[in-house]
């Protein structure tokens, strides 16, 4: 009995004993398992982490070096039209030819923003009524133009040396003077002048976007037709600065000249009348009516071509008696 007693009491201890041990390693258990557990989860969010900053800083680098393409591209392309200017911008005298066609080619990666911005056809112009039907086309025939104005004192005085001899020039105004001197670029145009454009601000338009070459050109549509009825049908770049993004954009044709006064410069009658010296048929002529020595010189000069028997027309007369179909975009030197 007593024997059968401590057995069993030897046996509870036994199973108490074993009983804690076995609950203590399932705890263990438990517990190491929710730590693996959290050290999973820390793991996992770290590696994400990890592979969130991997794709953004790869993300960044690709859209770096896309903004630094298109700066590379910008880049060129301005290269490419500075080349262009100096190719033009040279004193323009005698037979010069358009290199548009070779410019193009060079410029034609950076085509999509010139044409989104392209301008309209301008309509309304006024050429038919600056070409006149009688004129001979076998007589030697000369294009007086006139840049910068209008300014009433000196396109007045002009104006009417014109009239006395029956004779046209081209007026290439810039558009925010035109509502200063309305009521002279009115009359120039009755008498049968051409008005043509010289933009709006006198701008170079090299400098400007395809966007703000068509602001310059249609605030210059508006003015001039505000002002006569109609719209003009070419265009005399400041500065004589032309490029390729100009070429794709404007759609009348550009006017250069053959013969350079420097009216601007010498400010000096005489000095211009030497200038105009050597004069020949198809020749475009370019003097600014913005001084008063240039009216004095026009006086003397249009009595004296006359006499040579010189027709003293139009742009637009010129080209279109010379056989020449002007095209939008392109440049006109002379009309030979
Ligand atoms: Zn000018």
């Amino acid at each position: 009995m007593d024997y059968q007693k401590k057995n069993v009491n030897s046996r509870k201890r036994h199973f108490e004993k074993s009983s804690y041990s076995e609950r203590g390693r399932r705890s263990e258990r438990r517990r190491r398992g929710e730590l693996r557990a959290k050290f999973t989860l820390v793991a996992t969010a770290f590696v994400l982490i990890v592979v969130m900053v991997v794709l953004g800083v790869k993300l960044s680098k690709i859209s770096d070096k896309k903004k630094g393409n298109s700066g590379e591209n910008r880049v060129l392309a301005d290269t490419n039209e500075d080349k262009s200017n100096d190719n033009e911008s040279v004193n323009n005298k005698g037979n010069k030819k358009d290199t548009s066609s070779t410019g193009e080619k060079d410029n034609k990666s950076n085509g999509g923003e010139d044409k989104d911005a392209a301008v309209d056809a301008v309509a309304n112009t006024g050429q038919s009524k600056w070409i006149r039907d009688d004129l001979d086309a076998d007589k030697p025939m000369v294009a007086l133009t006139f840049d910068d104005g209008p300014y009433e004192p000196v396109t007045d005085k002009i104006l009417n040396t014109l009239k006395k001899y029956d004779a046209r020039a081209t007026f290439f105004v810039v558009g925010s003077r035109v509502s200063s001197y309305k009521d002279v670029l009115k009359k120039a145009y009755k008498q049968g002048n051409e008005i043509a454009t010289h933009t709006y601000n006198h701008a170079d338009l090299t400098k400007l976007s395809a966007k703000k070459i068509k602001a310059e050109l249609d605030e210059s549509a508006e003015v001039i037709s505000d002002a006569i009825g109609c719209s003009f049908s070419a265009l005399r770049p400041p500065g004589g600065n032309i490029n390729d993004r100009m070429r794709k954009v404007i759609k009348v044709p550009m006017i250069y000249w053959s013969v350079d006064t420097q009216d601007w410069k010498s400010r000096d009658a005489k000095s211009v009348l030497k200038e105009c010296k050597v004069i020949q048929d198809g020749d475009i002529v370019l003097m600014h009516d913005l001084y008063p020595t240039t009216a004095q010189a026009v006086v003397k000069l249009v009595p004296r071509l006359v006499k040579e028997g010189y027709q003293l027309v139009t742009v637009d007369e010129l080209l279109y008696y010379k056989g020449i179909n002007a095209e939008a975009g392109k440049v006109y030197y002379n009309g030979r």
